[in-house]
C-alpha cells in the first residue's frame, strides 16, 4: 500500500449529484423483491439467507446456516448436499421447461444456435461422461481456455456436475499467463478450442495452450473443440477432439450430490493491481447468492425476459451472471462470441433488437466506448424491448450513466450499478430496480442480507458525507473461502488490516443520505496539498464535459503539492480537433469540483491502457507520468498503448 493511502484521513467529498431516478411504477408494482426484503434481512440476517438457500434443490437440505467459528474461513450450509449442475439444468427439465431456450448463442460471423434446457442437459451429460472417461475425478482441477461458445458453458457445468473444480482462464491471455494459472491450480486436463472469431477473423487459441504446456508436464489431456476449422498442431496421445470424445458419449448422466462446501471453481482475479490471486469458491453458498442476486437485482421473470450479460466467461461476471445465476433461475439468455464493433459499431444493438433483449448487463468501459462512437449508432436500432440495465467492473461516471439511460434505456429503464468482486462471488452493493430511487454514479446500498460500511483508519464508520475505506462487516454466502493454496495470503490480503473486517481495497464515500459511492481503488487515491482526492471523482468531472468520452487520472509526485493531478483524456469522435481544449477542461474540473482538483496537466490521448477485462490500469499511467520503468503489463489488452501515451507525454512537456 502506498504511503499516501497509509496516512490518509477521510477522502475529500467533492462531487455533488442532485439527479434522482425513482423506479418505474409498473416495475415496482410487480417487482420480484420489494423493500420488505431489507427489513426481513435486518431482522434475521442468517434466517434470510437460509430462506434464499431454499431457492435451490438440495439432495440433503442444510440445517446449519453459517459456521464462522474458524474465521475468516467460513462454512455456509455445511451439512447440506447438492449438485450445482443439476440446479442449473436438470431441475428445469424435470419441471417441464425442457423446451425453454437456455442460450441464444450468436457467433461473431453471424451463425447462431438456440439451445434449450433439454439440449443443455444432454450436452452437459455427455461432457461429464467424457471427462470421467478421461480420468477426471471429484476434486481434480480442470483448466478451461475457450472462446465465447456454448461449449464453454457446457464444460463449466460438466465440471460442476462431477465435482471437479474448474479454473477458467480468459481466452485472450498469453501462454505465460495460462501456464502460471495451470501450474498454480495443478490442473491435469485442459479444455480449449482451435480458436474463436474476433474482429472478423479466426483468432487461434490452441497454439497458446501448446506453448503453455511446455512448462506444464503434468497435463495429461487436452480436449479441443473445433470452432474455426483452422489447422492446429496435434500432440498424439495428449490431444483429443471434443467431437470425437464428447459426442460419442451417452447423453444421460446421474448427478451426484456434493457437500455444500465442495470446491466449485478457482478463478484468478483480473490483475488490475498486481499478481493475480486464485480465488476459491465453493458450491452451496455461492450458488445461493448468485441465484438470489440475479433474481433480485435484475428482477428476472424467467418466462418472459431475455437476459444478456456481455462479459466474457473468463471473468467472475461471466461465471456468476452468465452461467450460475441465470441458469439456476431458468433464464433465457443471449451469449455473443465476438467484439462489439464487428462487423459494425451497432452490432450489440442489432443483437438486442434481434432477440428482444429485456435485461442488459455490461461494463462502464463499453458504455464509454459507445459514447465515443456516437449517439446515432444505437439510435438506428429498436431497443424498446429493454427494461432493466446493469453496470459492473468500475465506478460508472454519472455522465456515462446518463448516456446509458438515455441512449440505450430510452429514459425509462432503471440502471443497477452493481459493486462486487471476484472475491465476493456475487453482487454486494446495488440498487434494486423496483425499490431504489437511483442516483447516477452511486451503487447505493448493500443488498438485503449484506453488511457493508465505509470506515476510517481506525475502523470507525465515517458519518454521512464522509469518505474512507469500503469494508464488509459480516460474512456472506458467496464469499471466497481462501486463496488457492495460500491461506496466509488470504488472511493477509483481506482480513489483516482491521480485526473482523473484510477490506475490499476500494475507497468509497457515504453521501448525506448514507448512500455509497465507490471512488476507485485506495491505491489510486491522490494526496494533493494535504487532501485525499479520488481519481474517480476527477475522471467523472472530466467526463461531464460534453467533448470528453473517457479519462484516466493519476497523482504524480510533485515537489510543491505532494502529488499533482495528471489527466489523460479521450475526446468524443467529433471533438478530435478541439482548439484550446486543455485549458477548457482544467477550468471545467475546477468549476465542478473546486480549485484543489484542477489537473496540473491534461493530455489528449487516443486510447488508455486497459486490462483485458476493460479496466483502466492507472498504476501504469502513474509509471509513465513519473518517468518510471513500466510495471507488469501482462494483463493489458494492448501493451503498446502505454508506450504511445508515454511518447505523447514527453512531447507535451
Ligand atoms: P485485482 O484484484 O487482481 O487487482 P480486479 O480487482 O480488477 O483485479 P475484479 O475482481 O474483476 O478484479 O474486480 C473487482 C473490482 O472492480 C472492485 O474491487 C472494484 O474496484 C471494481 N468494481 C467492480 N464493480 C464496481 C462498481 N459497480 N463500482 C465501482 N467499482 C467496481
Ligand atoms: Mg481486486
Amino acid at each position: 500500500m502506498s504511503d499516501a493511502a497509509e496516512n490518509r484521513d477521510a477522502l475529500s467529498n467533492l462531487l455533488k449529484e442532485e439527479r434522482r431516478f425513482p423506479p418505474p411504477p409498473a416495475l415496482a408494482a410487480s417487482a420480484n423483491v420489494t423493500a420488505a426484503a431489507y427489513a426481513a434481512a435486518d431482522a434475521d440476517r442468517l434466517g434470510f439467507w437460509a430462506e434464499q438457500a431454499a431457492r435451490l434443490s438440495w439432495a440433503t437440505a442444510p440445517t446449519e446456516t453459517l459456521d464462522w467459528s474458524n474465521a475468516p474461513f467460513a462454512k455456509w450450509f455445511a451439512d447440506g448436499e447438492l449438485n450445482v449442475a443439476y440446479n442449473c439444468v436438470d431441475r428445469h427439465v424435470e419441471a417441464g421447461l425442457g423446451d425453454r431456450v437456455a442460450i441464444h448463442w450468436e457467433g461473431e460471423p453471424g451463425d447462431s444456435r438456440a439451445i434449450t434446457y433439454a439440449e443443455l442437459q444432454r450436452e452437459v451429460s455427455k461432457a461429464a461422461n467424457a471427462l470421467t472417461g478421461l480420468g477426471v475425478e471429484a476434486g481434480d482441477r480442470v483448466a478451461i481456455y475457450l472462446p465465447m461458445i456454448p461449449e464453454a458453458v457446457v464444460s463449466m457445468l460438466a465440471c460442476a456436475r462431477i465435482g471437479a473444480p474448474h479454473s477458467v482462464v480468459f481466452g485472450g491471455f498469453s501462454a505465460d499467463a495460462v501456464s502460471s494459472r495451470i501450474q498454480d491450480a495443478d490442473a491435469r486436463i485442459v479444455i480449449t478450442a482451435d480458436g474463436g472469431y474476433r474482429r472478423g477473423k479466426p483468432s487461434a487459441l490452441k497454439p497458446a495452450i501448446d506453448d503453455a504446456l511446455a512448462s506444464c508436464p503434468d497435463v495429461r489431456n487436452v480436449l479441443v473443440v473445433r470452432r474455426t476449422g483452422e489447422d492446429v498442431a496435434w500432440t498424439e496421445g495428449r490431444d483429443v477432439w471434443w467431437h470425437d470424445v464428447v459426442d460419442a458419449q451417452p447423453d444421460t448422466h446421474t448427478p451426484r450430490a456434493f457437500a455444500a462446501e465442495h470446491p466449485l471453481f478457482i478463478l484468478y482475479t483480473s490483475g488490475t493491481t498486481g499478481k493475480p490471486k486464485g480465488i476459491l469458491h465453493t458450491s452451496g453458498g455461492y450458488l445461493t447468492q448468485a441465484s438470489y442476486t440475479h433474481h433480485a437485482v435484475f428482477d428476472l421473470k424467467p418466462e418472459t425476459d431475455v437476459y444478456w450479460c456481455t462479459a466474457d466467461i473468463g471473468w467472475v461476471t461471466g461465471h456468476s451472471y452468465i452461467v450460475y445465476g441465470p441458469l439456476s433461475n431458468g433464464a433465457t439468455q443471449v451469449m455473443y462470441e465476438g467484439t462489439p464493433d464487428t462487423p459494425h459499431q451497432g452490432r450489440w444493438w442489432e443483437v438486442v433488437q434481434k432477440y428482444g433483449v429485456t435485461i442488459l448487463y455490461t461494463a462502464p468501459t463499453a458504455i464509454r466506448t459507445c459514447m465515443k462512437w456516437g449517439d446515432d449508432i444505437p439510435a438506428k436500432f429498436d431497443l424498446s424491448s429493454l427494461r432493466v440495465l446493469g453496470s459492473v467492473g468500475e465506478p460508472i461516471n454519472p455522465e456515462a450513466w446518463m448516456w446509458y439511460r438515455k441512449n440505450i434505456g430510452g429514459d425509462r429503464c432503471p440502471i443497477v450499478d452493481t459493486w462486487w468482486q471476484t472475491e465476493t462471488g456475487a453482487m454486494m452493493i446495488s440498487p434494486l430496480p423496483g425499490v431504489t430511487e437511483a442516483k447516477p454514479g452511486s451503487a447505493m446500498r448493500p443488498l438485503p442480507g449484506i453488511a457493508a460500511d465505509v470506515v476510517d483508519d481506525n475502523a470507525q464508520p465515517v458519518p454521512n458525507g464522509g469518505g474512507g475505506y469500503l469494508v464488509l462487516t459480516e460474512p456472506w454466502p458467496s464469499m471466497l473461502r481462501t486463496i488457492w493454496g495460500d491461506d496466509e495470503r488470504f488472511k493477509d490480503t483481506y482480513w489483516s488490516r482491521w480485526e473482523g473486517l473484510y477490506f475490499a481495497g476500494d475507497g468509497a464515500k457515504k453521501d448525506e443520505d448514507g448512500d455509497i459511492w465507490l471512488l476507485g481503488r485506495v491505491d489510486d487515491v491522490m494526496l494533493v496539498s494535504g487532501h485525499n482526492i479520488s481519481t474517480t471523482e476527477v475522471e467523472s468531472a472530466l467526463v461531464s464535459h460534453p467533448k470528453v468520452a473517457e479519462s484516466a487520472v493519476v497523482g504524480a509526485t510533485d515537489a510543491t503539492t505532494g502529488q499533482a493531478i495528471v489527466a489523460f483524456v479521450i475526446l468524443r469522435g467529433s471533438a478530435a480537433e478541439a482548439e484550446g481544449i486543455v485549458d477548457e477542461l482544467r477550468n471545467h474540473v475546477g468549476a465542478t469540483l473546486g480549485p484543489i482538483a484542477k489537473p496540473k496537466r491534461v493530455l489528449i490521448v487516443p486510447e488508455l491502457p486497459k486490462t483485458r477485462s476493460g479496466k483502466i490500469m492507472r498504476r501504469l499511467l502513474r509509471d509513465v507520468a513519473e518517468n518510471r520503468e513500466l510495471g507488469d503489463v501482462q494483463t493489458l489488452t494492448d501493451p503498446d498503448s502505454v508506450r504511445r501515451i508515454s511518447f505523447i507525454l514527453s512531447e507535451g512537456k
